[in-house]
């Protein structure tokens, strides 16, 4: 056993399934405690740069395979290639 790696056991936070995790190479999501939400994330699913209290209010939670590989497809699916900010400038006062 000197050799193996710690692992944990963990709840997944989005199917609530019971999983063993290595934490050094576990996928976590950080979720906002005041609204239950991935940070960042709003109730309508649209996703928006989180606010400094919601980054330091947030709580990392541990998240299976299964939905590591659905978030991904689905942060392709929400995330269109032609977004871009660094072509927009805030106006000087
Ligand atoms: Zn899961």
């Amino acid at each position: 056993m000197a050799d193996e790696q710690i692992t944990t056991i963990g709840r997944c936070h989005m199917c609530k399934r019971t999983f063993g995790f290595t934490p050094a190479t576990v996928m976590t999501v950080a979720i906002d405690p005041a609204s239950n939400l991935p940070l960042g994330m709003t109730i309508s699913g649209v996703f928006r740069e989180p606010t400094p209290e919601a980054t330091v209010r947030a709580v990392k939670h541990p998240i299976c395979s299964d939905c590591v590989n659905r978030v991904k497809q689905l942060s392709e699916f929400i995330n269109p290639p032609a977004l871009q900010f660094d072509t927009w400038q805030r106006g000087n006062p």
